[in-house]
């Protein structure tokens, strides 16, 4: 007769989860002995899991992405989890959670992300209750060339911690190169949550689906793009304009790769020849030194130079070595803490070739040098076409970025990738990613209000494409603004012929420099406060895209006063109006 297996004391199950187990494994074996088997209906009854919350604050779908594969690997740990915006997570419901996980990356001086302001304004509130029951981790992304790196992360950890919440493990803060440092805290964290959750799930964790490899989408991805071909590299703006924005054209043949309105583009850039061998010449290194690539494998230092490695931003770790070894006095001097501003100002329009050329004192070995380099980053590009116009291929609005600074020409690594250097054979390698919800509105009888100055146009392109092949019957109003209209506007074509067949309800233009005084789509949008109130007013959605920096906040502010000046509501109700909007997705930005 054979043993009936039994779980020991020392398992990590409750004792009533151990009795179950033992009852069940008893009941099996004596029905196999008798050969009924299993008896129906007597299925074993799935181990108990702990609730999860993990929120994320996403602008660009990094985060995001992040936080969708922790929610799918979640169950494999023991846990029941719910994926949600950080703005979606209420006051009270933050309270009465158990387990919390924030992923969110950082925007602006240090500023939560756009689907997270609200949650920050609620935390950072004095009257926020204690969130004693509360445990949670924080896993924060950034870019370390700006001073507030990982500010939201911070912000969000340090108040958490404030307000009572226990800190399972210690934040991460990761770079714009993230998925090492975002998979070793991943690890860490399922040991510190699983750990803390154990009065749940007694311990128990369902192996298998639970390794970050079995989260790895299949397909082509950031870390296996596609090798596209690029088919059309068309200039937007008039030869006589002093801006060069190009409409790309894509194959997305063979791929399998599919998008959606509002997904942005992943582009992988290589770096321009004339500054590697520039850099080459300063460095005097030949280009034939081996050295260890972006994927470990050695390769020629003049390919790591223009295919691996960030060769333009200079990275700090590596100032303050050049500093030390030209024994530059002046440059050590920014580099403290107290100095910040006068730091930026110095880095301003600086670049690697510049902080080498200036410091020729200070040497380095190839595989040195290559040791302080970031790897070189893929742009993102918002996706300005429809599948259903152009099934197989995806199309971009780029603005190359040109300029003059430090007695030297500069140009963007990806945008002049793009328009400069892909050559009939150059494969440009891309991958989709995903938007968080920026896409025209799910109702197809919903007005559509759409602000996109300069290549801000690009989503909206693509919006009206999409409306247009599925015969949405909603209202669609477009603002579009640039420097002049002779030189400077974009698709006026393919706007007017919308305009014509009715897509496009309204189009109003804002060139800047067409007159002496500046008019900007801020400025259409309060001269037309009357209509675009009564639009929000059936229910209509603002979409914004294009300049962050100035652009969506001037936007922003004339939203405001649209809906106090046509809504005739208080500064306090125009602001709960525009927030009322945000909680139900009519108000969404993409904003770079
Ligand atoms: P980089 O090599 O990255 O150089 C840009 C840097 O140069 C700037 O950050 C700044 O530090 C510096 N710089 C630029 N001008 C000056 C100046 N005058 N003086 C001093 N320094 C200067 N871009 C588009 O064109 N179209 C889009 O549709 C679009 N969509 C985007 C969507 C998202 C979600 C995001 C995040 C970004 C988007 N961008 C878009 C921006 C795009 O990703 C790149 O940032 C842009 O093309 C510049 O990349 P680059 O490699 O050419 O330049």
């Amino acid at each position: 007769m054979q043993q009936i297996p039994y779980i020991p004391q020392a398992s990590p199950f409750t004792p009533e989860q151990r009795a179950w187990l033992n009852g069940y494994l008893a009941g099996m074996f004596a029905n196999a002995e008798s050969g009924q088997g299993l008896p129906a209906g007597d299925a074993p009854q799935e181990l108990p899991k702990a609730p999860l919350l993990i929120a994320f604050g996403s602008q660009s779908g990094s985060a995001e992405g992040i936080a969708k594969k922790l929610g799918k690997a979640a169950a494999g740990k023991g846990f029941d989890p719910r994926v949600k915006e950080l703005n979606e997570v209420g006051n009270a419901d933050l309270a009465n959670e158990k387990f919390v996980m924030i992923v969110t990356s950082t925007w602006g001086e240090g500023d939560p992300p756009d689907n997270a302001l609200s949650f920050w304004e609620f935390l950072s509130a004095e009257g926020t209750p204690k969130l004693e029951g509360v445990s949670y981790g924080v896993l924060a992304l950034g870019d370390s060339n700006y001073s507030e790196f990982c500010g939201a992360g911070k912000k969000f950890d340090d108040r958490m911690a404030e307000l009572g919440a226990t800190r399972l493990l210690d934040r991460a803060d990761c770079d714009v190169d993230y998925d090492d440092d975002a998979d070793a805290w991943i690890g860490k964290a399922w040991d510190a949550f699983g750990e803390a959750a154990k009065e749940f799930t007694g311990g128990a964790v369902v192996e298998g689906d639970s390794s970050n490899e079995a989260e790895e989408e299949s397909g082509y991805s950031k870390k296996n793009p596609f090798p596209a071909k690029l088919i059309t590299n068309r200039r937007l703006n008039a030869p006589e304009s002093d801006k060069d924005t190009r409409h790309f054209e894509i194959s997305l043949k063979d791929s399998g790769l599919t998008y959606e309105v509002g997904d942005a583009l992943g582009v992988v850039p290589q770096n321009c020849l004339e500054v590697v061998d520039e850099i080459l010449d300063v460095l005097k290194f030949t280009g034939e030194e081996l050295v260890e690539g972006a994927d470990g494998n050695k390769i020629l230092v003049r390919e790591a130079f223009i295919t691996s490695y960030d060769i333009t931003k200079p990275p700090k770790p590596l100032i303050e070595e050049i500093a030390k070894r030209a024994g530059n006095a002046d440059l050590a001097k920014l580099l403290e803490p107290d100095n910040k501003k006068e730091f930026g100002d110095y880095l301003w329009g600086r670049e690697l070739i510049d902080l080498i050329s200036e410091n020729p004192n200070a040497s380095f070995t190839p595989e040195e040098f290559v040791g302080f380099l970031k790897k070189l980053q893929p742009r993102l590009y918002s996706i300005s076409s429809s599948l259903k116009a152009h099934p197989d291929e995806v199309h971009l609005t780029v603005a190359a970025v040109r300029y003059e600074a430090h007695g030297r020409s500069r140009k963007g690594v990806c945008s002049t990738f793009l328009a400069d250097r892909v050559g009939e054979d150059t494969p440009v390698g891309v991958y989709v990613q995903q938007s968080h919800g920026f896409g025209v509105p799910a109702d197809a009888n919903a007005p559509m209000i759409m602000v996109g100055p300069g290549t801000g146009i690009a989503p909206f392109r693509a919006f009206l494409e999409e409306r247009k092949a599925t015969k949405a019957t909603g209202k669609n109003w477009l603002f579009f603004g640039d420097r002049r209209a002779k030189l400077d506007y974009l698709y006026e074509d393919e706007l007017n012929a919308y305009l014509e067949d009715g897509v496009l309800t309204r189009l109003d233009l804002a060139f800047s420099r067409d007159q002496d005084e500046k008019i900007y789509v801020q400025d259409k949008m309060i001269e037309n406060a009357t209509e675009l109130f009564a639009w929000l007013e059936e229910g209509g959605g603002v979409y914004v895209c294009g300049d962050a920096s100035r652009m969506a906040k001037d936007v922003d502010a004339a939203l405001h006063k649209v809906i106090e000046t046509a809504g005739d509501r208080s500064a306090e109700e125009a602001k709960e109006y525009v927030n009322k909007l945000k909680a139900e997705k009519r108000y969404q930005r993409d904003v770079y």
